[in-house]
């Protein structure tokens, strides 16, 4: 679908990782991102995000729209426990043009789950909030255990949140030097450790990362 895949540092700027994704100091939601500081604005990217902001900076607009996906590895301050791990991965994805609507948005989350999941799933949009985009959604994806019957996965909901979205929030644009008045368009991220727990039937997220050959191994397809 023409993204481009780029990676980005994991010591990162508390300017990309914070203020340019809307976040300025003592707002609010950064509490939602408990931070490990290396020096007083040098981080642990609490998400893949600050890739939005080095890549808006960085594109030329008169060659073709943005389309990007990051993938890596971010880090919180949190206690570890089943459910709770101070790393884990985020998928980014990130399109401005003209003309960019929600309806793009949900077009492109509706052929990505069925590229992921297959195509009898669907997807639905709640209303939500982060900082970096307006309006906001946290997007369900029908329960892959009961197939949207309801079961004990899905809290008997037949729904399962996978991945927040939202439009790029005007500021955003505005702090990577990009007239919001022109351009705009949409961001997704997603957990991989999530699905994977889900899919794999994974108790304990810690378990990705002990290292234990035995539990990896049986994703290993060579070794099967
Ligand atoms: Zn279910």
């Amino acid at each position: 679908m023409g993204y481009e895949v780029l990676t980005g540092p994991e010591v990162e700027e508390e300017k990309y990782n914070f203020e340019m994704m809307n976040l300025p100091k003592d707002h609010p939601a950064r509490d939602m991102q408990d931070t490990f500081y290396l020096t007083n604005d040098i981080l642990m990217r609490t998400q893949t995000s600050p890739m939005q902001a080095r890549t808006l900076e960085k594109h030329d607009f008169s060659q073709g729209p943005l389309k990007m996906i990051s993938p890596g590895i971010v880090y919180r301050r949190d206690t570890d426990d089943p459910t709770h791990s101070h790393q884990f991965h985020q998928v980014e994805g990130l399109v401005i043009d003209e003309h960019i609507t929600m309806a793009d948005l949900k077009g492109t989350l509706i052929t990505m789950t069925h590229e992921i999941f297959g195509d009898k799933f669907d997807i639905r949009l709640r209303p939500s909030y982060f900082p970096f985009t307006e309006p906001s959604v946290e997007v369900d994806v029908t329960c892959f255990n009961c197939m949207g019957k309801g079961c004990d996965v899905c809290k008997h909901t037949g729904w399962i949140e996978v991945l927040g979205a939202g439009m790029v929030h005007p500021n955003v644009l505005k702090m990577a030097g990009v007239d919001p008045d022109v351009y705009g368009g949409f961001a997704f991220g997603l957990g991989p450790d999530r699905f994977a727990m889900l899919q794999y039937g994974v108790t304990d997220i810690r378990d990705f990362y002990l290292n234990d050959v035995r539990f990896l191994n049986q994703f290993d397809k060579r070794s099967n």
